[in-house]
């Protein structure tokens, strides 16, 4: 960390941002400037809080020049985190894991009807919520307790992997049982203690980013589930806050950008990050070939009824094209797609 004094700082103000440094066990270094003066503080291992300098007297600025984040940072590990499932898939690996399904569990028909229409199109994973965070108390809520009963049927039959949403404490618990990958989604990014309930949950999680989150933010929360023990957090850049012709913006930088500064996979979610059907399939081509790890993308056999998100769901058959286009860019970037069934 680095404070840099004002120019009209005093020898007293100055003192005082030496006298703390030292009285919180640091070592302070004074590096002298033509028109400001700058102190570096030594030893600091990112726990120390800026605001301890940035409101005394003199103080211009407090720059942090080590990153506040640790165990998710490519410093701490080399090489990228695997997500493996018992069943022999990965996440973070050459080959590329697509999760598709609704927004929403509906009905018994239309989950096992979806479920079955993106396995033939060759699909890792189901997503469905049987929770779900919607912005409105009167929209469709989900199904609760009754949806994960149906998405552990749909397993047995499909053998899909299962990602679904958990809101709170309590039901993450309930979704761990269930779910493969418990997602946890971009309205919940920062309740800190669902992260940390997430830390002891036992299975991976997709932490997706909020909608107005800085990279920082988001790699500090998967910092909550890894520092509780549980290591297999996977990204999911999902589109921030756009101006209001354009709900959300896809922000394709945020997938090399979060591999450059850290070894978690990370997905992308095309389809909340446009909101409209018709965007989603090059949102999904331009993610794989920006370096995704793979896709979080919403189908429905019935896209104009479904209950939730229905606009940008898309129907099975261009999640079939959508796949094959897929497995052209993946070859031609190193990696593969798994065939289908
Ligand atoms: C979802 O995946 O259906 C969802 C609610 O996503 P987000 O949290 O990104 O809005
Ligand atoms: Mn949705």
């Amino acid at each position: 960390m680095l404070i840099v004094l004002r120019s009209d700082a005093s020898a007293a103000d100055h003192a005082r941002v030496v006298a703390l440094i030292t009285s919180l066990g640091f070592q302070s270094h004074t590096i002298p400037g033509a028109q400001r003066n700058a102190v570096a503080i030594v030893g600091n291992d990112g726990r120390l809080d800026a605001a301890r300098f940035s409101a005394l007297p003199g103080v211009e600025d407090v720059i942090h020049i080590s990153r506040p984040y640790r165990m998710v940072a490519r410093e701490w590990r080399r090489e990228p985190t695997v997500v493996r499932f018992p069943s022999g898939e990965s996440i973070g690996a050459d080959a590329l894991f697509v999760v598709a399904g609704p927004c929403s569990v509906e009905t018994e028909a239309q989950i096992f009807a979806t479920a079955r229409a993106v396995k033939r199109a060759g699909v890792s994973a189901l997503r469905a919520g049987a929770f779900k965070p919607r912005t409105s108390p009167y929209a469709f809520q989900g199904l609760g307790l009754a949806g994960l009963e149906l998405l552990a049927r749909v397993r047995e039959e499909t053998g899909l992997l299962i990602v679904t949403e958990a809101l709170d404490e309590e039901g993450l618990d309930r979704v761990a049982e269930v779910a493969d990958v418990v997602q946890i989604g971009a309205r919940n990014m920062q309740n800190f203690a669902l992260l940390k309930r997430a830390g002891r949950a036992g299975k991976p999680v997709l932490l997706k980013r909020g909608m107005a989150a800085s990279l920082t933010d988001l790699l500090l929360s998967a910092e909550y589930v890894l520092s509780e023990g549980n290591p297999n957090v996977i990204l999911c850049e999902r589109g921030v806050r756009g101006l209001e012709a354009s709900r959300t913006l896809f922000d394709l930088n945020a997938i090399p950008a979060v591999k450059s500064l850290s070894h978690l996979p990370i997905l992308a979610d095309p389809s909340h990050a446009t909101g409209k059907r018709a965007l989603v399939p090059a949102a999904a081509r331009a993610a794989i070939a920006a370096g995704a790890d793979g896709l979080l993308i919403e189908v429905h056999v019935q896209p104009d009824a479904a209950l939730s998100d229905g606009a940008q769901s898309l129907y099975p058959e261009q999640l079939e094209v959508l796949m094959g286009e897929l497995r052209g860019i993946a070859a031609a970037i190193g990696r593969s797609l798994p065939t289908a069934p």
